[in-house]
């Protein structure tokens, strides 16, 4: 019943262009109830975060580390931000910002007294690598929008950027 009618090629060029040189988006696929990604970590680029890109993410995103999230150290994605692949990251930056998103538009869209979509169905994400040796993975993220959703990936992918690109001189805490 559901009709795809977005053309991820298009958006697929545009994040060509705003992602950085190690973290490629290689395809889109929006399936009916997840965008389905193929995401490529350059040979020269870190596959894996460190404290200064967590301290980064967090203080981007302070909700981040709060996220529910199924791995080996606890319930949450703080327990692994540190040292954990930056597709995952990738992951969870896509739905912190489809939450704000759905958040603001249920904000806009109905009265304070409504019931806000963004408080039905949480939004669910699985990170796997597909080769780590060559840095390829599949990133898959739930949606209840998927033009939202395509808004989300591009702007999770900016941060990403923007917390992997180094040492900023902005750094408080440096
Ligand atoms: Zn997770």
């Amino acid at each position: 019943m559901t009709c795809m009618t977005c053309d991820p090629k298009l958006d697929e060029r545009e994040l060509a262009a705003t992602a950085p040189a190690g973290l490629t988006i290689e395809r889109i696929a929006v399936r009916a109830d997840r965008l389905s990604l193929l995401v490529r970590i350059a040979p020269d680029c870190a596959r894996y975060t460190t404290p200064a890109i967590a301290r980064r993410l967090a203080s981007a995103r302070p909700t981040l580390p709060h996220h529910t999230c199924i791995n080996d150290e606890g319930s949450t994605f703080g327990c692994v931000m540190a040292h954990t692949s930056v597709p995952h990251a990738l992951e969870h930056a896509i739905i912190d910002e489809q939450v704000r998103l759905t958040a603001e538009e249920a904000c806009s869209a109905t009265d304070a007294d409504g019931p806000h979509p963004s408080d039905a169905v949480p939004f669910v994400g699985t990170t796997v690598w597909l080769d780590e040796a060559v840095g390829l993975a599949r990133v898959e993220v739930s949606f209840h929008d998927d033009l939202l959703a395509l808004r989300a990936l591009r702007t999770a992918t900016a941060l990403l950027r923007d917390c992997l690109s180094g040492p900023s001189n902005n750094d408080p805490e440096r």
